[in-house]
């Protein structure tokens, strides 16, 4: 087995090269090529691998096997010596994503001391973990300044080997426990990590690091970010949503957040005074309909069905019944399942709850209450007239 030199170690812009094909070897998706030398990054440490094509031929995924690196492919190549080409747009993103993190973590390191315990690359943005959740909002706004501070000076990035004892006399943001020569990657007077993945040759490459999001969980922070391109497109998207939304106000930008708060105010307000007429056009016509109902011995009970879109009335209906002297509300509300209200005056014969759970027994569904108030739901809509009529004989003056 040969020993794949890895032309992206020293050379992180290299995107083209040629190669041997050593051998190929099976694989689910075609075959996996095995080259003499490659500048296809394979994944690793957080940042996922390379794309491109080698001698014509498409590169799905790169992996690492220690000595060797796997490209797969969806077909052999033709010949022993092959082209290889990087899909640079997003190498150079994952670049810039991680030459970003460089720059962060050191920069939380130094604005309160935390640890980066682990990096990820995501399509859409990177996240480090952080081993305390204390992590505060003005020390992440230090870190973001210190970091862009560092990304405007364009300081220098560079890559040096050096044997695993020598790396221990190193000061490492991240100590290594490897055996075999250490890649260490230096952000000049800033940073000096042990490393094998690509970066860009000066901070200033990085363009910007933005900060999007931070979440505090299990004693890690979390910290979601972008840089470059990422920052750019980011901006942009922000920028439209933000634009929309003061379009939609007919306002400024500035004024957006202002806005929402008065008219969530607004909305507040209004919803209190719709529920006071709702409440007040249930009593007028709770009151009507113990006026039309029959009275007997003092008694008028008022049998209703109302719509299913009209329950919250109908409870208010019910309610309102109850006020009125000698009043029996026997309310029922459409719908899958349907629901009943029975409420009566404060004091009056009827056991409500037990004429509840009594017409529930019969047509199906569950309920019960106080005396003066019961609910009941869970029965078919169709059993609905038959739950009422059978109320009504449960009413203890013998209406039926
Ligand atoms: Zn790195």
């Amino acid at each position: 087995m040969a020993i794949c030199e890895r032309l992206y170690y020293t050379d992180c812009y290299l995107k083209e090269f040629e190669a041997r094909l050593v051998r190929t070897g099976p694989d689910p998706r075609g075959v996996r090529a095995y080259l003499d030398r490659t500048a296809f990054y394979p994944e690793s440490g957080g940042q996922p691998s390379d794309r491109g094509m080698l001698s014509g031929v498409r590169v799905l995924e790169v992996i690492d096997e220690g000595d060797e690196v796997a490209h797969i492919l969806a077909h052999n190549p033709a010949g022993e010596s092959v082209q290889g080409s990087i899909d640079w747009e997003r190498r150079f993103d994952h670049m810039q994503q991680h030459t970003g993190q460089h720059i962060l973590s050191a920069a939380f390191a130094r604005v309160g001391g935390y640890k980066t315990v682990s990096f990820h690359l995501g399509a859409e943005s990177a996240t480090i973990d952080l081993d305390s959740e204390r992590l505060g909002e003005q020390q992440v706004e230090r870190a973001e300044i210190l970091a862009n501070q560092v990304v405007f000076e364009n300081r220098p990035v560079q890559i040096f080997f050096r044997s695993a004892a020598e790396t221990q006399q190193l000061d490492l943001r991240k100590p290594t426990l490897r055996e075999a020569d250490v890649r260490l990657v230096e952000v000049a007077d800033f940073d000096l990590s042990a490393c094998g993945g690509t970066h860009v040759s000066g901070t200033g490459g990085v363009g910007i690091i933005s900060i999007r999001k931070v979440d505090r969980s299990k004693g890690l922070a979390r910290v979601e970010f972008v840089c470059g391109g990422r920052a750019l497109r980011r901006a942009r998207h922000d920028y439209a949503i933000l634009s929309e939304a003061a379009r939609l106000f007919s306002t400024g930008m500035e004024n957006v957040p202002e806005l929402i708060t008065k008219q969530t105010q607004d909305l507040r307000e209004v919803g209190k005074s719709l529920q006071k007429l709702v409440e007040e056009l249930a009593e007028l016509e709770a009151a009507q309909l113990w006026q039309q109902a029959p009275e007997k011995a003092g008694v008028r009970v008022v049998t209703r069905v109302f719509e299913a879109a009209e329950g919250k009335k109908a409870k208010l209906v019910a309610h309102a019944v109850g006020k009125q002297p000698g009043g029996i509300a026997l309310v029922g509300v459409k719908g899958a399942p349907a629901t009943l209200f029975f409420s009566q005056t404060p004091g009056g014969q009827a056991n409500l709850s037990d004429v509840m759970k009594q017409t529930l027994a019969e047509v199906g569904g569950k309920g019960g209450g106080t005396r003066d108030f019961a609910q009941g739901g869970g029965l078919p809509e169709n059993q609905l007239e038959a739950a009422l009529h059978l109320a009504e004989r449960l009413l203890p003056d013998g209406r039926s």
